[in-house]
């Protein structure tokens, strides 16, 4: 039987997402906390041609497997500006940023985050309100989005993976510390 194409997984994007349909998927391991090649700083991705939509393609898939809301390159061990995420209920606005850069930001807000690289653990970050954010989409075209709400958030960060971050580095040392055992435990239980 053939796999199924993206007609059937990713909806009609004005990002040109539409295009990877005619690409077959594959599923990427995730990097998990406290993994240090989470912390490479990515490099800007300088032409947007068939390998980055198949990264597209490949992270998409990966992302809706997880299940998660976002996912950046750095996360599957690609370390090229690349990120993707999808907040409708629905699971029918994929959205695609290359070379993604927050060009404005107001205000402050407070949400809780998870991460698909730090499974099971749940907590309050602080994080611009509103921002915009300008990058190209997968077939080479700049564009800007304004975002606030989840979508600011989930922006900031997958945007700070790209940078090297991960959203408990936020946290205080003791907490991070508590979360890095509580991660090490459930290592051990799954290995
Ligand atoms: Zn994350």
């Amino acid at each position: 039987m053939e796999p199924p194409g993206y007609a059937e997984i990713l909806p009609a994007n004005p990002a040109g997402i539409n295009r990877l349909k005619t690409i077959f998927m594959a599923l990427l391991p995730i990097l998990r906390y406290p993994d240090p090649r989470l912390h490479t700083v990515a490099k800007p991705v300088e032409a947007v041609d068939a390998g980055i939509r198949r990264l597209v393609a490949d992270m998409a898939e990966t992302m809706y497997a997880a299940p998660g809301i976002g996912l950046a390159a750095t996360q599957v061990d690609v370390h090229k500006r690349v990120l993707v995420l999808d907040i409708s209920e629905d699971k029918s606005k994929l959205q695609a940023f290359v070379n993604p850069a927050i060009v404005w930001r107001e205000g402050e807000c407070v949400g809780e985050e998870g991460c698909l690289s730090v499974p099971g653990i749940y907590e309050t970050v602080k994080r611009s309100e509103r921002i915009k954010v300008r990058a190209l989409d997968t077939e080479g075209e700049p564009f800007e989005i304004a975002a606030d709400g989840l979508l600011a958030i989930c922006l900031q960060h997958e945007i700070d993976h790209l940078d090297g971050k991960v959203f408990v580095e936020y946290l205080s040392r003791l907490k991070l510390s508590r979360i890095k055992a509580k991660l090490a435990k459930q290592a051990r239980i799954t290995a």
